[in-house]
């Protein structure tokens, strides 16, 4: 007969297995954020018709509290940072010092800059480009009109984006191109240019709308009048996809496979409620409260090789 002693243990030992098993589930629950994106302002000096990350609000963390945020995704399992907005590169000092912090601070293997390319100076290659691996420059036609029928630019964002391949050239940082694929140019072809240019990835986006941003005449953009069908964009696709950097990217695969953190450092989750922000809850709590799709993530090809250098940190643990 066991005494009450060995009684006593052996609750006490199913009571801490049960504890342990519920908080490895709850380890398991929470994706790891290898990738994320963060808007750090939704100020832009282009109007693209179809932005959906419009200026509702025209505020910035200060640089102390977005390092911090950054060293909590960090210790979270962050690999890879990209600058979006707006337009990051409205505040070049900001984006380059966290960019230095990222890379001599935090160890990233990777950070990125996602830009209209109107604002970048030579003097921010000369001081931060060692910390930048990928520049992704924005462009939707090589054709100056429909660029500027886009809102993308005033008519020298072709000139602009010439100058910037070739500093990115120079400064041995990896050359990406951002395409939204809309109304305007789902007919266009683009092949000969793409040869030349030769990035080292061209995303092809087809224009989406998302709800309270850029939905209809009451947001700040109205996406509808860019929409194109399915069919039309892969019309596009069909023309393109034989360049070896071309990777597509429909509405139902960008939907919810992009980690995105807004100017208060707070997970998005497609014009539903925001998440409260890391800083204030922490990176866990932030993303249990958003859906991300991480296996549509990773089938979009969301891990690539995305450090100049190209030395993956041997250490990563991607178990994908
Ligand atoms: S450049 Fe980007 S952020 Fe600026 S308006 Fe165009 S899509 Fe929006």
């Amino acid at each position: 007969m066991l005494s009450f002693l060995s009684v006593c243990g052996l609750i006490l030992l199913a009571l801490a297995t049960a504890a342990l098993q519920r908080w490895i589930q709850n380890r398991k629950s929470v994706p790891v954020p290898v990738s994320v994106n963060y808007h750090l302002t939704r100020k832009c000096n282009y109007e693209c018709g179809f932005c959906f990350h419009t200026a509702k609000t025209s505020y910035i963390l200060p640089l102390e509290n977005a390092k911090h945020g950054l060293a909590l995704l960090r210790k979270a399992g962050m690999q890879k940072l990209n600058f979006a907005g707006g337009e990051p590169m409205l505040y070049p000092g900001f984006v380059g010092e966290l960019a230095k912090y990222c890379k001599d601070g935090l160890g990233l293997e990777s950070v990125s800059i996602v830009t209209n390319g109107s604002l970048i100076k030579p003097k921010f290659f000369a001081s931060y480009g060692k910390y930048i691996d990928i520049i992704a420059v924005s462009c939707d036609s090589f054709n100056e009109e429909t660029n500027v029928q886009i809102g993308r630019g005033k008519g020298s964002h072709l000139e602009k984006l010439e100058e910037l391949r070739k500093m990115c050239r120079k400064e041995r940082v990896k050359f990406k191109l951002n395409t939204v694929v809309g109304k305007y140019n789902f007919q266009e072809d683009m092949n000969e240019t793409i040869t030349r240019l030769d990035p080292f990835r061209w995303k092809c986006f087809q224009v989406l709308v998302v709800a309270g941003e850029n939905d209809s005449d009451k947001t700040l953009r109205n996406a509808t009048r860019f929409t194109i069908t399915d069919k039309e964009y892969q019309q596009f696709c069909d023309k393109h996809s034989h360049n070896k950097c071309f990777v597509p990217e429909p509405n139902n695969i960008m939907k919810d496979s992009y980690l995105i953190l807004d100017e208060y450092m707070r997970f998005l989750d497609k014009g539903n409620n925001p998440s409260k922000s890391i800083l204030e809850v922490g990176v866990d709590s932030a993303l249990k409260a958003v859906f991300w799709d991480e296996k549509s993530f990773v089938e979009r090809g969301g891990i690539y090789d995305w450090t100049k250098e190209g030395n993956r940190n041997p250490e990563t643990n991607l178990d994908w």
